[in-house]
């Protein structure tokens, strides 16, 4: 990614100066150039600046209301700004950091000075950014199942006691959807756990397919999955779990797993607020009682919470 810099000041010597000290180090990839605050903003609003070099004393928009500016719009919380002014007084120096600057410097400078304060700056930058995005990553992967991609319990308790709030407070329907896949202890008995993986993947590949925009599915354990289905009704929730069971019984992919056998799965379904509203853990007890009812009643099937 190419970074830019903005150096703002009326005098065009100056800028000169600077463009020269930086590009000296290879500091940046783009040099941008405003003789005044408001030029600046011009050049703010279509480009993407990381750094600006700004002086204090100006005419028209001076330095601090610049950085008032900048200060105002989230889209500008990232940029750097160095102040390099000619006001050399302590006072000085403490204004220009208290409105938001990230250095201070004080004119006339030294080219060399002035690029290794920018580097070390560049350098602290990427860091951020990187750390950012590890953040990022660590918070996507510590919600996911590893083998599957799916969300995982954790995202499922979190996101499921919202939804259900949100169903409560707005009088929304909430239906949810477990899983089990049938006699799974003898597909891994007779080809092995390897192949059981593949087909544990395979069954959450299609769970995934039925998901619409607020959906989402869970690997709630080893062969037992959730899909919470936001404001879905009893009759909604049927249809999903219904054409699910039937996508997996026929799916060729599966069945080829299974030694020429369909894979079959059992559904438990509950709905709030028709079979519970005692709150998401109930949710997910009911279903889990629908689903042992449809297990006992010969595997393959759906069955519902509604006691
Ligand atoms: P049921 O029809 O009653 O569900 O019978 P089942 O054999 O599927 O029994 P159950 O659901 O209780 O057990 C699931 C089995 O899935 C237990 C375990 O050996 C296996 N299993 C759990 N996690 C994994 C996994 O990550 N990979 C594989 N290959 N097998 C797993
Ligand atoms: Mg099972």
């Amino acid at each position: 990614m190419s970074n830019s810099v903005l150096i703002i000041d009326d005098s065009p010597l100056l800028r000169q100066k600077v463009v020269e000290s930086l590009r000296g180090a290879c500091l940046f990839d783009n040099y941008f150039e405003a003789n005044d605050g408001f030029s600046a903003i011009k050049v703010l609003s279509r480009e993407e600046i990381d750094m600006l070099i700004c002086d204090v004393m100006m005419p028209k928009m001076d330095g601090f209301k610049l950085m008032e500016m900048l200060n105002k719009e989230k889209r500008f919380e990232d940029i750097m700004v160095i102040m390099l002014s000619a006001n050399r007084g302590i006072f000085d120096k403490i204004k220009g950091l208290e409105s938001g600057a990230i250095d201070y410097m004080t004119k006339p400078f030294h080219p060399h000075e002035l690029a290794l304060r920018v580097s070390i700056l560049l350098r602290m930058k990427g860091l951020q950014k990187e750390l950012k995005a590890k953040i990022v990553e660590l918070e996507r992967v510590t919600v996911l199942d590893a083998l599957t991609g799916l969300y995982n319990q954790r995202y499922l308790y979190d996101t499921l006691r919202r939804e259900y709030n949100r169903s409560e407070r707005f009088n929304l329907k909430l239906s949810l959807i477990i899983l089990d896949i049938d006699n799974f202890k003898d597909v891994n008995d007779t080809f092995g756990h390897q192949r059981g993986d593949v087909i544990i993947k395979e069954v959450a590949r299609l769970l995934q397919t039925m998901l619409r925009g607020y959906d989402f599915a869970v690997r709630y354990g080893g062969d037992e999955f959730i899909i919470v289905l936001s404001q879905s009704t009893v009759i909604g929730a049927h249809i999903v779990a219904e054409r699910l069971r039937k996508m997996i019984e026929e799916n060729p992919l599966l069945i080829k797993l299974n030694g020429g056998k369909s894979v079959t799965a059992s559904i438990g379904v509950s709905t709030f607020p028709d079979d519970t509203k005692e709150g998401y853990e109930a949710l997910i007890n009911r279903a889990d009682q629908a689903l042992y009812k449809a297990k006992r009643e010969g595997r393959n099937r759906v069955a519902y919470g509604r006691l």
